[in-house]
Formats: structure tokens, C-alpha cells, sequence
């Protein structure tokens, strides 16, 4: 039996480039990983079946589960003939823009890899991560990167200065991603984030720079739908917090802040304020060993 923890992801800049034949939307995107996490339990079984005991908001069907599909693919790549049993604590929200389903696959593929003894690489992993979705691979290897392509083609960048902490709100919406970049229209963007900006002010650790090159086109999409969503970023910077964005598709909202104690006193005012948010405090995670 092995435990497995899957970080959640935030963006702090998320860009679209274009849309591609094949459908997919070219992105460039800095993505870091958060200690906001869900908790997987995997054992080996018997007989040759996924048992999945848990309950995912949303997904009535077991083989709808991104767990069941990370398990499912991994079994029948490697040919492994007996099956897992797989046990979840979710606390992640679901559909909220922080990589939820995602990093609950690639958890499934590190563990399941470490259950049975195969020795993939962590490049391995994420061709095989590929397959179930463009935020696995970076779930399989977490920390501070720079994403290209669909999300999938990955570089590890400098990590967020030493002590920054982040609040995270989660308004009673479910967003889906793919009704997001549908509705995108690169001409409603007023400002595109300046990605290589970014990566100089990582490297130079300035989180004031940091939270400056903060940026996230899809904005557009969700908080054009949902103008809550500017009222909740601009009183998490009245509270104290540097700066706010919209994580990945929405609707989550991260703000980043100096250290742990501003963050949990801007959480608390939040939650004092806003009895119908959920509310949490973060840290950044650092890459998968
Ligand atoms: P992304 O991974 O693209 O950032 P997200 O954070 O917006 O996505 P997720 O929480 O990953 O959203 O969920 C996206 C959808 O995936 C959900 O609406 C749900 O239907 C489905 N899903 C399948 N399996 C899971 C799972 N184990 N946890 C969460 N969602 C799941």
C-alpha cells in the first residue's frame, strides 16, 4: 500500500497564443504548485479491477474519474495483471480552476509506478500523463515552471522568493475549462502578461515584481461572465494581499501575500465577510522527488 499527496497548481500568468488544428489552444503559461492538497491511498488487489472508494462532486460515473483513467492507462500500458484499489481524501475543490482532477491522475501514475516497482522516469510519466489531460504532466512534476504547447512541454523556472504565502477563494461556482477557452476571444484582452518579465523577477526573487507580471487572459472569459469575481480580487488587496488573479479557468481566485501570518489575517476578514466563499491558505510546493 502506498500514500501519495497531489499538490494543487495556481497560474500566476496564463497566455493564449493562438488556437491550433487540432483543436487545443496554444498556451504559455508560469504555473506553481501549492500545498493545498488531496491524499491518495493505492494497494494492490487481486482481482483485475480499479476499486475506487471515493466521492468526486460532479462525477457520477466511476470510469468518468480521472483517477479511474490514470489507473485504467497505466495497468494496460504496462501489461500488470492484477488490479489497485485506490482511497481519496479530497480537498481540493472541484472544477475551480486548480488543477483538482489532474494532479489526482498524475498522483496515480507516480504512485502506481513506486506500488509496482517499474522505475519510469519522470519524463515517461508525463507521455503518459499527456494522454489524460494538458495539466497532468505538470501536476507529475509540480514546483515553479514555465508550460508551452498545450501545457504539456515543460521547464522547471526559479521558485517564488522564500516565505510568500497565498489566500485562495473559491466562490460556489463550478466553471468548465473547455466552456472557457470556447468562449475566449483574443480581442476582449486588454493586456496580455509579459511571461519572460516573470521569469527575471523569479530569478531576482522580487515578489513586488512578481506580482506585477501577474496576468491571466481567460480573466476575460470568466470574470466577463461573473463580475463577482473582480469585487473578491480587489478586497483581497484592500485586506492586505500584494496582488490577486484568476487561477487557471476559474473561478478560484489566489492572492499573494508577504508571508503566512498576512495571509491567514486577509483569510480571516474573508471569511468574516463572505460566509458563502471557501477560504484557504497556501504555500508554494515545491517539485516532485
Ligand atoms: P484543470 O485541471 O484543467 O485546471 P480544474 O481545476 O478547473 O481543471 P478539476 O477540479 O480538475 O478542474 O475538474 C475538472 C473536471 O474533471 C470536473 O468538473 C470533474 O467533472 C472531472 N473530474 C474527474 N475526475 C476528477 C477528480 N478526481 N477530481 C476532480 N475532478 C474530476
Amino acid at each position: 500500500m502506498i500514500t501519495i499527496m497531489a499538490n494543487g497548481k495556481i497560474n500566476l500568468t496564463l497566455d493564449v497564443l493562438g488556437k491550433r488544428d487540432d483543436g487545443y489552444h496554444e498556451v504559455e503559461m508560469v504555473m506553481q504548485s501549492i500545498n493545498l492538497s488531496d491524499k491518495l491511498t493505492i494497494e494492490k488487489i487481486d482481482i483485475c479491477d480499479i476499486i475506487l472508494d471515493c466521492v468526486v462532486k460532479g462525477v457520477l460515473n466511476k470510469k468518468d474519474n480521472l483517477i479511474y483513467k490514470a489507473a485504467d492507462l497505466f495497468l494496460r500500458t504496462y501489461n500488470i495483471d492484477c488490479g489497485v484499489k485506490i482511497s481519496l481524501e479530497k480537498n481540493i475543490p472541484v472544477a475551480a480552476g486548480l488543477a483538482g482532477g489532474s494532479t489526482d491522475a498524475a498522483a496515480v501514475l507516480c504512485g502506481m509506478n513506486d506500488l509496482f516497482g517499474c522505475g519510469l522516469s519522470v519524463e515517461t510519466l508525463c507521455t503518459l500523463a499527456a494522454k489524460l489531460g494538458s495539466d497532468v504532466p505538470f501536476c507529475v512534476r509540480g514546483g515553479t515552471m514555465l508550460a508551452k504547447g498545450r501545457g504539456e512541454k515543460l521547464a522547471p523556472v526559479a521558485s517564488l522568493p522564500a516565505g510568500c504565502a497565498f489566500v485562495l477563494i473559491k466562490p460556489q461556482l463550478g466553471v468548465s475549462t473547455a466552456w472557457v477557452y470556447k468562449n475566449y476571444q483574443a480581442q476582449r484582452v486588454k493586456k496580455h502578461p509579459n511571461n519572460r518579465l516573470m521569469l527575471r523577477e523569479l530569478e531576482d526573487k522580487n515578489l513586488n515584481g512578481v506580482c506585477g507580471s501577474l496576468g491571466n487572459v481567460l480573466e476575460s472569459v470568466t470574470i466577463g461572465a461573473y463580475p463577482q469575481l473582480a469585487a473578491y480580487k480587489e478586497k483581497l488587496c484592500r485586506y492586505g494581499a500584494k496582488a490577486a488573479l484568476m487561477s487557471g479557468s476559474g473561478p478560484s481566485i489566489f492572492a499573494v501575500c508577504e508571508n503566512i501570518q498576512v495571509a491567514r489575517k486577509v483569510a480571516d476578514r474573508m471569511r468574516n465577510d463572505y460566509a458563502e466563499l471557501e477560504v484557504y491558505e497556501a504555500v508554494p510546493a515545491s517539485a516532485r522527488k
